[in-house]
C-alpha cells in the first residue's frame, strides 16, 4: 500500500488483461471523474481508453500515472449497471473487463463514434419577391423553396432539396440575400424512418388480462417488487398486458427495458410498441448500423427514449430510473450469450430487477421449468392467461405414428398420408400451411425406424451419442461406453436397420414439391436467410399470400402471426428428444407448443399434425393434450432425482484443443485435483470427449458439475483452473448455468 490518498481512480482498459490499475486524477479533472466514465490513461509506452470503475481511498501501488483526459460528458456506466456487471463477472466466472465490453456497444465505447449533424435551413423572414410572377418564373426552384418553408420554416437540407429539387447552389443563393439561414444540426439516426406506424390506443382489457396487469401493478408497488411470471398461451394478449404495463411505468414518470429474442425483434414486433408510446421507444439489436446504435443508445442515455426495446443486450441499456424489466419469450434459448461472459439475459434481468428494486415480468406460452418451479416455490408471482383472446379455439393436434405408416406404405416417405391429406384440403381452400422440421443439434443418435428405439445411457436418461471413429455409443455424462448392437435391442423388433436421426429441410422441401406440383413451396432456413433483408421479404411474402406452403426450422416456430394458416405440420418432432442432453424433452415439449400456436390465429380454426417415431413419449404427449402440468409433474420428478436444475446448477467446463493427447492429459488434471477440493454433495462427472467432440479439428472435452450453489463450484474450480500452467495450444471455457451441452 502506498501514501497516495484520495483522487484516486480505479480502472480497467480495453486491453485484454484481468486487471485493474490505479491512476491518479489530476486537479482539473476532479470533479469529472466518477465510476462509470469513460477515460484515456497512459499504458506504457501507448495511451489506452479505459473505464474508471471505482475511486479507491488507497492505492495499490506507489507511483501513479494521471488520467490523461475524460471522454464525453458524464458516466458511460451507470451505477448500477456497474453493480450489475459486478456481479456478472463473478457468478459467470468472467473478467470484469470482458464484462463491460458486453454492457457497452462497442459503438459506443468507441471514442471517434460522432454525433452526425446534417445542415437544417431556417426560414428567416418573407422574401419580399415571392408574390411577384416575374421573379416566380425567372427563379421558379427558389420559389419553390419559399413556398415549401412557408409551410415548414425549419427542415433538413436533404429533405428541402427532395421535395422541392433546388440544388445546394440555389440555398446558399437564397442564404446570401438573407431570406435563409443554415445551420448544422445533431441529428439521430433514426432506424424507423423509413416506417409509418399508425397510433394504437389501449384495448379494453379482457378478464384474464385485467387481473395480470392487476398483478404486475402490485409487484410495482411492492417494496421488494420481484418476479411476475406471466403464463400466456399464445394469442392470449400478453403483448397488450405489457402494453398497458409499460403505460403505467411511465405515468409514473419511469423508463422500462422489454427483451424479446433476436429472432422475433422483426420490425412488426417493434412496430406495436411504437404505435402505442411513438418515439420514446428505442431499438437495440444487432442489425442496427453502427451510427445508428451510438444514436438510439444516447437517445437513451439522456432520457429521451424512455422504453428500451431489444435483444439480449438490450438488458444494459442506461434507463434511469427503471420501473420495469420485460423479457418475453423468456423459455428461449437465445438469451444464453454463448460466448464470454455466458450470461442468461433472463437470469441477469431477475438479477438487474433486484439491484434496482425494480419489478421484473417473465413472459411465455411455454415457461421454462426453472420459472414453473419458481412460481410453484412462490419465488415467483403467477399471473395465468388459460385462454386465447376472443375465445379462438386451440387448435386440434393429432399425433401420427410414423413406425405405423412405414409399417403400412412398405417405405419411410416424408410426409405421412394424413399430413398430405390435410395439405391438400388448404391448397383446394385457398389457405396457408406451415411444414417445421426440427434441425436442432446434430443427428448422431441412433434409431431404430422401425420401432422408434432411442439408444439411451442407463445411468443419465440421456441419448448416447454415436462415435464414428470408435464405431461406439458413448454417454457424455458419466463416460458410460457400449458398442452399437447389430440389430434393434427392442424385444419386440429386432429390426437390423439401425440409422442416424437426421433429415435435411432440402430433401423435404423436394419431397413436398413432387406431391404438390402446383402449389408455391418456399424454404426458410439459415441458407435461404443469409442476406439481412431475406427473412422479412419471405414472411413478407407470405403474409401476402404469395406462399402456400411455408417450411422452415426453428426460425419459423417463433411469435409469426398469420391468420391465413390453418394447418401446421410437424414433419419430425423426435429429432430433438433423442439429444444428449436432459433439457431435450423440455424444448420438445415447447418447441411442438410454440409450433401448434401458429396455426389457428384468425377465424378459422387450426389443426396441427405431429408426425413422429415415439409417439407415447411424454413430452410428445403432453403437447398433444396442450397438458402443461402434466409435462411439469413428470419432468419436474426426474430432475429432482438427478440434481439437475432448478433443483442444482450445471457448470460446465470445456477443454479445447489441435492435440488430443494434450488436451485429455489436462482434462484429467483438473478433474483430479478439482474433486478432492469439492463438497462431496457436488456433481462432478465427465472428463471425457463431449458429444460435439471434434469440431474442424479442434478436440474438445467437457467436465461437468452439478452444484446447488455455483459458488461452492467455481471458486475451487477457478482455483485449480488458474493453478495450471496452460499451453498455449489448449484452452478452456467456463459455462455456469450451460444450455448447451454438446
Ligand atoms: P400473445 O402475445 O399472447 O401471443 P397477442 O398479444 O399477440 O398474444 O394477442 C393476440 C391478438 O389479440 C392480437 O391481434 C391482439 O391485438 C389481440 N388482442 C389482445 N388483447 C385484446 C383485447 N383485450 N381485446 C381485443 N383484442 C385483443
Ligand atoms: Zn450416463
Amino acid at each position: 500500500m502506498s501514501e497516495v490518498k484520495g483522487g484516486i481512480a480505479r480502472v480497467i482498459v480495453e486491453l485484454s488483461l484481468d486487471r485493474e490499475f490505479d491512476y491518479s486524477i489530476p486537479a482539473p479533472l476532479r470533479s469529472a471523474v466518477v465510476p462509470g466514465v469513460q477515460v484515456v490513461v497512459p499504458f506504457g509506452a501507448r495511451q489506452v481508453t479505459g473505464y474508471v470503475v471505482s475511486l479507491p481511498e488507497q492505492a495499490s501501488v506507489a507511483r501513479l500515472k494521471p488520467i490523461r483526459r475524460v471522454v464525453g460528458d458524464g458516466p458511460l456506466i451507470t451505477p448500477s449497471v456497474m453493480r450489475l456487471a459486478r456481479w456478472m463477472s463473478s457468478y459467470y466466472a468472467a473478467p470484469f473487463e470482458v464484462v463491460v465490453r458486453t454492457i457497452l456497444p462497442s459503438d459506443v465505447r468507441r471514442v471517434k463514434r460522432a454525433f452526425k449533424a446534417i445542415p437544417y435551413i431556417h426560414r428567416v423572414t418573407d422574401a419580399p419577391v415571392n408574390s411577384d410572377p416575374a421573379w416566380r418564373k425567372r427563379a421558379a426552384k427558389q420559389a419553390l423553396v419559399l413556398d415549401f418553408m412557408e409551410r415548414e420554416p425549419v427542415v433538413a437540407l436533404p429533405r428541402l432539396t427532395q421535395e422541392t429539387g433546388a440544388t445546394l447552389a440555389v440555398v446558399r443563393a437564397m442564404e446570401k440575400k438573407g431570406w435563409i439561414r443554415i445551420e448544422k444540426r445533431q441529428v439521430n439516426r433514426d432506424p424507423f424512418e423509413k416506417y409509418h406506424v399508425v397510433p394504437t390506443q389501449p384495448l379494453p382489457l379482457m378478464t384474464q388480462q385485467a387481473a395480470a396487469l392487476k398483478r404486475i401493478s402490485a409487484a410495482r408497488h411492492q417494496s421488494d417488487p420481484g418476479v411476475v411470471l406471466l403464463f400466456g398461451v399464445t394469442g392470449s394478449g400478453k403483448t397488450e398486458v405489457y402494453l398497458q404495463a409499460l403505460q403505467e411505468v411511465l405515468d409514473a414518470g419511469q423508463g422500462a427495458l422489454v427483451l424479446v429474442p433476436e429472432i422475433a425483434l422483426t420490425p412488426q414486433t417493434v412496430e406495436r410498441f411504437r404505435a402505442r408510446f411513438g418515439d420514446i421507444v428505442a431499438v437495440l439489436h444487432s442489425h442496427l448500423s453502427g451510427g445508428e446504435r451510438h444514436d438510439e443508445w444516447h437517445r437513451i442515455r439522456n432520457g429521451r427514449a424512455r422504453i428500451v426495446i431489444g435483444a439480449r443486450s438490450a438488458l444494459f441499456a442506461p434507463v434511469e430510473p427503471l420501473g420495469l424489466i420485460i423479457v418475453d419469450e423468456e423459455h428461449e434459448n437465445s438469451y444464453k450469450q454463448e460466448e464470454a461472459p455466458r450470461y442468461h439475459a433472463r437470469d441477469v434481468a431477475v438479477v438487474r430487477g433486484k439491484l434496482e428494486g425494480c419489478a421484473v415480468v417473465l413472459g411465455s406460452a411455454t415457461p421454462s421449468l426453472e420459472s414453473i418451479h419458481n412460481a410453484r416455490t412462490g419465488k415467483y408471482a403467477l399471473a395465468a392467461m388459460p385462454a386465447r383472446v376472443d375465445h379462438r379455439e386451440m387448435p386440434v393436434i393429432q399425433v401420427v405414428d410414423m413406425r405405423v405408416e412405414m409399417e403400412r406404405e412398405g417405405r419411410l416417405n416424408v410426409l405421412s398420408r394424413a399430413l398430405m391429406e390435410a395439405i391438400a384440403v388448404r391448397l383446394e381452400r385457398g389457405e396457408q400451411t406451415i411444414l417445421f422440421l426440427n434441425r436442432r443439434g446434430f443427428a448422431t443418435s441412433l434409431v431404430c425406424p422401425r420401432c422408434g428405439y432411442v439408444a439411451e445411457c442407463e445411468a443419465c436418461s440421456v441419448s448416447m451419442t454415436y462415435h464414428k471413429a470408435t464405431h461406439e455409443l458413448r454417454c457424455h455424462l458419466c463416460g458410460a461406453c457400449r458398442s452399437v448392437p447389430s440389430v434393434c435391442p427392442n424385444q419386440d423388433c429386432r429390426d437390423p436397420a439401425f440409422r442416424y436421426a437426421g433429415l435435411g429441410t432440402q430433401r423435404v422441401e423436394e419431397a413436398v414439391a413432387a406431391c404438390f406440383g402446383h402449389a408455391r413451396i418456399k424454404r426458410m432456413d439459415a441458407d435461404t436467410t443469409t442476406r439481412k433483408e431475406a427473412y422479412g421479404e419471405l414472411l413478407g411474402a407470405f403474409r401476402a399470400g404469395d406462399i402456400d406452403i411455408l417450411l422452415g426450422t426453428q426460425m419459423i416456430a417463433k411469435g409469426l402471426d398469420f391468420p391465413n394458416v390453418t394447418l401446421v405440420g410437424v414433419i419430425n418432432a423426435d429429432m430433438g428428444l433423442h439429444l444428449p442432453d436432459f433439457r431435450a424433452g423440455e424444448r420438445t415439449f415447447q418447441l411442438i407448443t410454440q409450433v401448434a400456436g401458429r396455426a389457428g390465429r384468425g377465424d378459422v380454426s387450426g389443426e396441427v399434425i405431429v408426425q413422429t417415431f415415439t409417439p407415447f413419449h411424454p413430452a410428445i404427449q403432453a403437447a398433444r393434450a396442450l397438458d402443461y402440468e402434466r409435462f411439469f409433474d413428470q419432468e419436474i420428478e426426474f430432475r429432482r432425482e438427478l440434481d439437475y436444475p432448478p433443483f442444482a446448477h450445471v457448470i460446465s467446463v470445456t477443454l479445447r484443443g489441435a492435440d488430443e493427447g494434450a488436451v485429455a492429459q489436462l482434462c484429467e488434471l483438473v478433474v483430479s485435483r478439482l474433486k478432492p477440493k469439492l463438497d462431496p454433495a457436488i456433481r462432478c462427472s465427465g472428463g471425457t470427449p463431449a458429444p460435439l467432440a471434434r469440431i474442424k479439428g479442434v478436440y474438445r472435452y467437457q467436465i461437468l458439475l452439478r452444484s446447488r450453489r455455483v459458488k461452492a463450484a467455481v471458486e475451487p474450480l477457478r482455483e485449480v483452473l488458474n493453478g495450471i500452467k496452460w499451453p498455449k495450444s489448449v484452452s478452456y471455457a467456463i459455462d455456469v448455468d450451460a444450455l448447451s451441452l454438446l
